[in-house]
């Protein structure tokens, strides 16, 4: 009897052994002065399922209804379908995939350990804090010239530069593409909006048509109409150009870049589409311009651009008076005041829709 006992008791600090989880410390990394942990070792000690593709370099991370995607040489993950980036790459360190160490402060204990698992994950931008001011053409390059002679890339900086005043005033860290008339090239304005991981970006244009009675405002936003996978994948060859580390050079995985791209701009291109619509009904409000409103239209900025982004094409010097409008001062500074008042109209209610999901 005793010995059934014993064994019985023997059996359950057996079992209790292998169900209560180790606590033994991650090993870790230290890489130029950042922590990192190894991937494997941190799904393991968080149960975390996770498969790597040695070809492509991508990890594939389940528990329960939840997914995460990581890519070695890339601080962007998926989460659940939503993009977030990490303040460190994912990289290789003595051959085993390694993972800043914040990752699972970040986004395992948020993920994992929340009460409500159907709720939502909360987009990336927290509020908007920066925006991108592109003004179109410049340098060689003068865009579209009214009968006039007033010259597109002077008309786009001049707004361009009032915007920027006007949101630096609303306390925005302002962003321009170009300050002064120099030619940038579209990659390059791309690169600058990315790089500066920008919440916002805005391309200031004027329009022209043959048909010279044509005039008015029109916003535009990335077009859906392009097909999801062709505009992915020139995202995704757009971000291999943009990106400064030769280790992207060889990197065959452009299609699990072209699906992240493509996951990022499905959701920016609804808030995009916000933007441009709050930008709209500001312009009417304000000024007798007529808004021709807001189209889809696969314009390269918009593609590459990793935040929600529109592209304003303020009026149009081909028609005689509305060149005459856009050579004064005081109608540039009331369309840069409508926009910006567009703008604060997205952002406020931004962060109303932010604050209502905490
Ligand atoms: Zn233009």
């Amino acid at each position: 009897m005793n010995r059934i006992i014993i064994i019985f008791l023997f059996v359950l600090f057996l079992s209790g052994c292998a169900t209560v989880p180790s606590r033994v410390a991650l090993p870790t990394y230290n890489i130029s002065g950042v922590t990192y942990v190894s991937l494997v070792s941190l799904c393991e000690s968080e149960n975390i399922a996770w498969e790597y593709d040695t070809f492509t370099r991508t990890a594939h991370l389940s528990k329960g209804a939840h997914k995460i995607n990581l890519m070695v040489g890339e601080s962007l993950v998926i989460v659940d379908d939503m993009p977030q980036y990490l303040k460190y790459p994912v990289d290789i360190y003595q051959g085993t995939v390694v993972i800043p160490f914040k990752f699972k402060e970040q986004v395992l204990d948020g993920l994992f350990k929340e009460r409500y698992p159907q709720q939502k994950i909360t987009l990336p931008l927290s509020r908007i804090k920066k925006i991108v001011i592109d003004a179109g053409h410049g340098g060689k390059d003068p865009g579209t010239i009214g009968k006039r002679g007033l010259r597109e890339k002077d008309v786009n900086l001049d707004v361009a530069k009032r915007l920027s005043k006007l949101l630096r005033a609303d306390g925005i860290d302002v962003v321009m593409t170009r300050s002064g008339d120099s030619f940038i090239s579209l990659e390059r304005r791309v690169a600058i909006a990315n790089d500066s991981r920008a919440d916002l970006f805005i391309s200031i244009h004027s329009n022209a048509n043959r048909v010279r009675s044509l005039n008015g405002l029109e916003v535009y936003y990335i077009s859906p109409n392009v097909s999801d996978s062709k505009r992915a994948l020139y995202c995704a060859q757009n971000a291999v150009l943009n990106l400064d580390k030769s280790s992207f050079a060889y990197n065959p995985s452009l299609n699990l870049k072209a699906t992240l791209w493509d996951m990022i701009h499905t959701s920016n291109r609804a808030e995009s589409v916000r933007l441009a619509r709050d930008v709209c009904s500001a312009i009417d409000n304000n000024l007798n311009t007529r808004v021709l409103g807001i189209k889809g239209a696969p314009f390269y900025v918009l593609k590459g651009a990793r935040m929600p982004a529109i592209l304003i094409e303020t009026g149009f010097l081909s028609n005689y008076q509305e060149e005459r409008l856009m050579k004064n001062a005081y109608y540039r500074q009331q369309i840069a005041e409508s926009i910006e008042q567009g703008i604060q109209r997205y952002v406020r209610d931004f962060t109303l829709m932010e604050a209502a999901k905490e």
